[in-house]
């Protein structure tokens, strides 16, 4: 009843109200459609059904910075929204994207581009490696973009995954052009600054992190940053050791984000939802506790086995955590405390 009364005044006011001064009152980011908070379960041997998921515009970040992402409930990898968020810059110079998709999705992606606009895909960058980030580059530089990354995530994507082993069996087209550095004298420094569709968008080389070939991106304008996987709010965090990344490189890209965003500046993990930089602060509060716990263990002799039993994340468990994120989690912190290997041709050979 009371529902129904509100809905009917909602009603009356916007109709009393000129569309342009409402349109004025809009404000973002609008949420179109909320990432999935479960709890899900998924079968024994169950397969993710890519021609059930959709593609769709879930945030609006300003009139001409939409979020894709994709449906909840269907993706065992990503049951909260299946894939990695893609963001969609566009306008009159054509458009940039951040990221592509896993692969199997790539006519939807597009579909979903094409509801808000017809401009031709210009330039698009990687966040980093994995393929629900980049698994749909080749269909995207076909379509005409121009792919950036860290030279360590192109080296990542080209060198077999066994030394000697056979080369990947990847499309050429997938393979960033425009390669860059991260600089670890002046870390927070574009490395790549882009004018178009009102935006000054800066690619941002991160340190070693979530992969060793990281990319955040900034949107100054609408005062947005993409700030990937080195972060997230569904599930234990992952440092991909053999792409490069390192738990101790979160912590550093934590307290990076203190001085490159500012109080309000909305950034959007690859997965999750939507946070500030303060929301940063209890993540890294838990990453240097378990880091410090697992390191004293290992100095005190403990194996690996010994040190997943003591169940260190246990004060920290919430929905969407499963035994293999937090054993994942934990080991890697167990492997960096000693003959952690260097990073080589965008890999690092853990034992
Ligand atoms: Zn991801």
């Amino acid at each position: 009843m009371r529902k129904s009364a509100l809905l009917f005044l909602s009603v009356t006011v916007m109709g009393t109200i000129p569309s342009p001064v409402w349109a004025q009152q809009e404000e973002y980011p609008i949420i179109v459609v909320p990432t999935g908070e479960g709890p899900f379960t998924f079968p024994q041997g169950y397969q993710t059904p890519w021609d059930q998921i959709e593609i769709m515009v879930t945030e609006k970040m300003s009139p001409n910075l939409f979020v894709l992402h994709g449906s909840q409930g269907l993706d065992r990898g990503h049951p909260d929204a299946s894939g990695g968020r893609v963001m969609v810059l566009f306008g009159p110079d054509g458009v940039l994207l951040v990221d592509t998709q896993n692969r199997q999705v790539a006519d939807k992606t597009l579909a979903a581009i094409r509801t808000f606009t017809d401009g031709p895909i210009k330039v698009l960058v990687n966040s980093h490696v994995h393929s629900d980030h980049t698994g749909a580059n080749a269909f995207f530089a076909n379509q005409g973009a121009l792919i950036f990354a860290q030279e360590n995530l192109r080296l990542d994507m080209i060198t077999p995954r066994r030394p000697g082993g056979p080369a990947p069996t990847r499309d050429p087209a997938s393979v960033p052009v425009v390669t860059y550095r991260y600089d670890p004298t002046a870390p927070g420094e574009p490395a790549v600054t882009l004018n178009m569709n009102g935006e000054t968008v800066d690619f941002i080389p991160m340190m070693p992190s979530h992969t060793g070939g990281d990319t955040v991106v900034r949107f100054r304008n609408a005062n947005v940053i993409y700030i990937e996987d080195f972060y997230r709010n569904f599930g234990f965090p992952f440092a991909a050791q053999t792409s490069g990344g390192s738990i101790q490189g979160m912590i550093e890209a934590i307290d990076l984000f203190q001085t490159i965003a500012g109080p309000d500046t909305w950034l959007i993990p690859g997965h999750g939802t939507l946070i500030h930089r303060e929301d940063l602060l209890p993540y890294r509060a838990m990453l240097v506790d378990i880091v410090t716990r697992v390191t004293a263990r290992r100095d005190q002799g403990q194996s690996l086995e010994e040190v997943l039993a003591a169940n260190l994340t246990a004060p920290y468990e919430s929905q969407g955590d499963t035994q293999q994120s937090r054993d994942r989690f934990v080991r890697a912190v167990y492997a960096e405390v000693r003959d952690f290997p260097p990073i080589v041709n965008g890999r690092r050979a853990m034992p």
